[in-house]
């Protein structure tokens, strides 16, 4: 309570009245006490020389004997005590007192000083009367020589009274004055510091982020302007904070929609801020990104190298990176931020994988074509060379030629088709398909091809199976693809199962055999065009049923996927929509 500038002021206040207050009581207490002792002195004075006046012709005549008499008269009258001293100290006279039992008074303070000069007065203590007295002698002259002295005396302790009573009411003022000022200063003190408190008030406010504060003004002094001040200040800062939220907003709302991957990283190789494309990147949380440093989040030493090398030569680093831990291959640019640096991270996986399938479409599709083109050419030079003279040997030239340009036909047709549904020239007649009969019917016409590879084939579709909404020569032409593949690709003895289920709101169709199996690296690329796990490309394909089978299934809004184990088999499953909604 006392650390406030309120009571700090009122205590002040307050000590400075009473000091003021006390000092002046003191004074005026000395100054009345003076006052009056000064009255009754000069009153004392004046009758004492009324009293000298009336006992000098008694010291002239020697009548000694009267003057006691004279001391108790006078005495009586002016109701104090005389007494009338001569020359030597003898007391002649005194009203209250036997004057023959009274002690030579010439040691007096009074009667010495009197004797000396005109008056002499002491107040102390009258044994006689036992009380404090005032005492006033003159010197009684007869003929220019001293015959006496006159002196009167009065009790104080009727001025002490008065005094007292004095006392009383400068004190009793004094307190009701300080009381009132007391009063008088807590409210200054208040109406000053309110103003204060308001601005905390609001100050705290603000700091909480109610930006829309406002203190009244009502006073023209130091605290208005103040308080007009700090309105002032407050608009300010609204402004201003208004205007950094909608940057902010606008950065914030840029770096969440941008594609790349950016963070922010201090001198100490902090990271303080990231977007969402960077969490996405590292596959990590916010959390887990902002204030840890970038080593401990990237894992990779040549990418921490590059921002290394911007943070020290506070200069621009580029790169390509190949991530070790997360397989990713990443563009990186690191540019100086102030004693940072911002570092960006392009995703490149998908762009270098489609350069890879580009590339290896182009090489594939020169050596699919090369190789029919080849055997036509040595076909066609051997005939010329005269095996055209030789009916039996051309005959089966002929028929080889034949063979090779179906192989080139039927790859020009895929290639077609699957440009045409790429380019969406290849509209879906959508309707209910009885996918137990589109089963039956296929596996049907491969039974005979089976056989010939001495497999087994089998049918596991369930009797009430649901129509699906389908494209049904599209679905036709999935199942022969993946029909005919495993048929390819299963050993004599083995089998090939297609089972059909109801899953949510698909259907699930699944083509698996026993066969020869993918090798893990080579799944997740055999959908891709001519793309051939069986390197030594025995089997005779184009490379591109499965990329057709992707293709039409993915028309369909659903998801192919294969799953295979080396040496053991491999199990193919697509979805299609159901046609009636669960
Ligand atoms: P292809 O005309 O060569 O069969 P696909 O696109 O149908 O072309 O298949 C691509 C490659 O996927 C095949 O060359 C083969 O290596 C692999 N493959 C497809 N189905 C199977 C399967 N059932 N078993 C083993 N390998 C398969």
């Amino acid at each position: 309570m006392f650390h406030s500038i309120r009571w700090r002021i009122a205590i002040t206040f307050v000590v400075l009245i009473l000091v003021c207050m006390g000092g002046l009581s003191a004074y005026l207490l000395h100054f009345v006490k003076d006052n009056y002792l000064d009255n009754l002195r000069m009153q004392l004075t004046a009758q004492a020389q009324l009293v000298g006046d009336a006992s000098e012709p008694y010291l002239d005549s020697g009548q000694t004997e009267s003057i006691d008499a004279l001391a108790e008269r006078l005495g009586n009258k002016i109701s104090a005590r005389i007494t009338i001293i001569n020359a030597d100290g003898v007391v002649l006279g005194d009203s209250e007192k036997d004057p023959k039992t009274m002690e030579n008074h010439s040691g007096r303070p009074e009667v010495i000083e009197a004797l000396s000069s005109e008056v002499g007065s002491s107040i102390r203590y009258s044994t006689t009367l036992s009380c404090d007295m005032m005492y006033v002698a003159i010197p009684i002259t007869v003929d220019d020589k001293v015959a006496g002295i006159a002196r009167v005396s009065l009790p104080l302790a009727e001025i002490n009274g008065a005094l007292g009573h004095m006392n009383r009411m400068i004190i009793g003022g004094t307190g009701i004055a300080a009381f009132v000022a007391i009063l008088l200063a807590l409210q200054i003190s208040r109406s000053t510091t309110e103003p204060l408190k308001k601005l905390t008030q609001m100050s705290e406010r603000i700091a909480r982020g109610e930006l829309d504060q406002k203190i009244e003004v009502t006073s023209r002094d130091e605290a208005g302007d103040l308080a007009e001040a700090f309105n002032l200040m407050a608009a300010r800062l609204k402004e201003m904070v208004t205007l950094l939220t909608s940057e902010r907003d606008k950065m914030a709302a840029i770096l969440s929609t941008m594609g790349d991957g950016i963070f922010i990283v201090d001198s100490g190789n902090r990271i303080t801020m990231v977007n969402q494309a960077a969490e996405k990147l590292l596959k990590l949380s916010e959390d887990e990104v902002v204030g840890h440093t970038f080593i401990e989040v990237v894992r990779d030493y040549e990418l921490d190298n590059i921002l290394q090398k911007c943070l020290k030569a506070r200069e621009q680093r580029t790169g390509l990176v190949e991530t070790e831990s997360r397989k990713q291959f990443l563009g990186v640019i690191a540019t100086p931020l102030g004693s940072g640096s911002l570092v960006l991270l392009q995703n490149l996986t998908e762009l270098r994988h489609l350069e890879t399938v580009r590339r290896d479409f182009v090489s594939n599709i020169s050596h699919e074509l090369r190789t029919p083109v080849a055997s036509l050419k040595v076909l066609a030079e051997t005939l010329e060379e005269g095996a055209i003279d030789d009916k039996a040997v051309a005959q089966d030239f002929l028929h080889k030629i034949n063979i090779e340009v179906d192989r080139l036909t039927q790859m020009v047709n895929e290639l077609g088709e699957l440009s045409r549904i790429e380019s969406g020239e290849f509209p879906l007649n959508l309707g209910p398909v009885d996918l137990s009969e589109v089963v039956r019917q296929v596996s049907e016409r491969l039974r005979a091809q089976a056989e010939r590879g001495g497999l087994s084939l089998k049918i596991d579709t369930p009797p009430d199976l649901p129509e699906a909404l389908a494209d049904e020569e599209g679905v036709e032409k999935i199942l022969v693809n993946l029909l005919h593949n495993a048929i390819k690709f299963t050993p004599p003895s083995g089998s090939v199962t297609i089972s059909t289920k109801v899953e949510g709101d698909s259907i699930l169709i699944s083509v698996a055999d026993t066969g020869v199996g993918i090798p893990a690296d080579d799944l997740p690329r055999i959908f891709e065009r001519f793309y051939k796990a069986d390197k030594a490309r025995a089997s005779g394909g184009t490379g591109l049923g499965l990329a057709i089978a992707k293709h039409i299934v993915e028309a369909h809004g659903e998801r192919i996927r294969a799953e295979s184990t080396e040496g053991k088999g491999s199990t193919f499953t697509f979805a299609l929509p159901l046609a009636a909604k669960p």
